[in-house]
């Protein structure tokens, strides 16, 4: 018997018929509905829907029910632009950890490199290298003075020459070229220790020409903190350029409070037109080599084999406990030697994690500041550490956060998940600010955070069309829980990912949701002025 269909059946199954194949797709690739929006700008939230075309916001209305092939329910959360780390040193794991899990999983989308004076060099190559790896965030960088100067003059202590300083210009020039957003020195390292003001304001100048801030770690950030201030900002001021002082801090118990001076410098300033900024990552401890932080310049110059030698001269390795026993008791190190810890020691892994005076008393003597000089010493002979300072007052660190020329960078790298005891902020700077500073401390308003984390970044580099939730800017997002967002590195157990991000965009793409890094690898390398003039991008 043959079955009749039922005329109304066939009418239901001609329409199907008929509308498949003209069906629309969606109008978008992506929905965020019912979040709580903070754009970026510092305006306060307000609620509403925010719709993904491709790589860019296509829409943001109270309401928007047009269908996309995905839609996230941000429904109690908080929906603001994927944060920029404008102090990254991310080249160090960038390559073995192309995922950037660390810092994708705060909300960062877009990691800045080159700080300090150093940087890779050239350019052009190495932002090519980023480019094929495929990673998952945005990248960028500065070009490093320091790095130019090694490798004009060595990093040795003298004035350069014309000849070397017109060198040095062309190798900015270059930088600025080849993409670079400004230059970036580290004065207070070798070789930047060993620069004239008037050389770095020469090379400053070629960077501002060609649309370039300038970015500094600073000669002295412990008793000489208020003329390297000065000095950051006559560089701007002759240089003719922004300028930034980077991971503002004070260290040394001496000197703690002294960011209420500091800041009125800046504010100083500002009033009289001088484009000067701060940036600052939210911990009470900072991280640099064991050298670096506590030996003298003086005993740095020339390189390891030199500073070998000057160790083994009697006369000198007293002198340089002198002022070793110095750093440990007023700068770095805190006035105390287990305020100093071991972050990662490449010739013995089992110190990694360890405070310093623990280690001096493990060698059979008391910790006192001139045991732990040796102890230094010690280390610096053995092939050097990397260190972790707790030298910071938590007053200047939230008297610096409340100010609003402040914004955020966390003076991180890429770390290999479990391996060595690096500092805790390359896991947990930004969603320290959200959780402690914002939601538990109040230092700041959730606004206010969000602002010096997006568009006050992008704003200060020139990124147009990033750090802003807004029509037609890239799709960069970050969606977190105001109530559970949080750190949960510590300088004890520094591998560990925070709590609250619920999902990352990047470029449009969900790099990170539900707790895991997806298989995008949206990351972009994103082109400085003079590049993007020249039409590179
Ligand atoms: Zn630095």
């Amino acid at each position: 018997m043959r079955r009749v269909i039922p005329a109304t059946c066939v009418l239901a199954l001609l329409a199907v018929l008929t509308s498949t194949p003209s069906a629309q797709p969606p109008a978008f690739d992506l929905l965020i509905k019912n979040g709580r929006i903070i754009d970026g700008t510092g305006s306060p939230w307000y609620r509403g829907d925010l719709a993904v075309r491709g790589d860019a916001i296509a829409r943001i209305a109270p309401r928007i029910d047009a269908p996309a092939a995905r839609v996230i329910d941000a429904g109690g959360k908080v929906v603001a632009p994927g944060f920029i780390d404008i102090h990254t040193h991310a080249r160090r794991g960038i390559f073995q950890v192309p995922t950037a899990d660390n810092y994708v999983r705060q909300g960062v989308t877009t990691l800045i490199e080159g700080p300090d004076g150093s940087s890779p060099l050239p350019i052009k190559p190495f932002l090519e290298r980023v480019a094929a790896t495929r990673i998952t965030p945005n990248f960028a960088l500065f070009v490093g003075q320091g790095s130019i100067r090694i490798e004009v003059i060595g990093s040795v202590n003298r004035k350069a020459t014309d000849a070397e300083v017109d060198k040095m210009r062309g190798m900015v020039r270059q930088g600025m070229l080849d993409g670079a957003f400004g230059l970036s020195s580290g004065l207070f390292y070798v070789p930047g220790t060993f620069t004239p003001t008037a050389e770095v304001i020469e090379l400053a100048k070629v960077a501002g020409q060609l649309g370039g801030i300038y970015i500094s770690h600073m000669r002295d950030e412990a008793g000489g903190i208020l003329n390297s201030v000065r000095e950051t900002i006559e560089i701007g001021e002759k240089g003719g350029l922004p300028t930034q002082v980077t991971h503002h801090k004070i260290i040394g118990t001496a000197n703690w409070g002294r960011s209420v001076e500091t800041l009125k410098l800046i504010d100083e300033a500002r009033a009289r037109g001088v484009d000067a900024t701060i940036d600052q990552y939210p911990y009470t401890a900072s991280s640099t080599s064991i050298q670096a932080a506590l030996m003298p310049a003086y005993a740095l110059e020339g390189g390891r084999d030199e500073i070998l030698k000057r160790l083994q001269q009697q006369g000198l390795r007293n002198e340089l406990r002198k002022e070793t026993s110095r750093l440990i008791a007023e700068e770095r190190g805190g006035g105390n030697p287990n305020n100093v810890q071991l972050a990662r020691c490449d010739w013995d892994h089992t110190l990694d994690g360890k405070r310093l005076g623990d280690v001096t008393r493990t060698r059979g003597v008391e910790p006192t500041v001139e045991n732990a000089a040796d102890t230094v010493f010690w280390i610096v002979e053995k092939g050097g550490c990397s260190g972790i300072f707790h030298a910071i007052d938590e007053q200047d660190l939230q008297r610096i956060l409340r100010h609003p020329a402040t914004m955020i960078g966390s003076d991180g790298e890429v770390p290999i998940f479990g391996e060595a005891n690096p500092h805790p902020r390359s896991y947990g700077t930004f969603v320290r600010v959200l959780g402690r500073y914002v939601r538990d401390l109040k230092t700041i308003t959730l606004e206010d955070a969000v602002h010096k984390m997006s568009a006050f970044p992008a704003q200060r580099i020139g990124l147009a069309d990033r750090g802003v939730l807004r029509e037609g800017l890239k799709a960069d997002i970050a969606i977190f829980d105001p109530v559970t967002v949080a750190d949960r590195a510590t300088f004890e157990q520094p591998h560990q990912y925070p709590v609250g991000v619920s999902h990352v965009i990047v470029n449009g793409q969900v790099a990170f949701e539900d707790g895991k890094m997806t298989a995008a690898r949206p990351g972009r390398v994103l082109y400085g002025p003079a590049a993007k003039a020249a039409g590179s991008d």
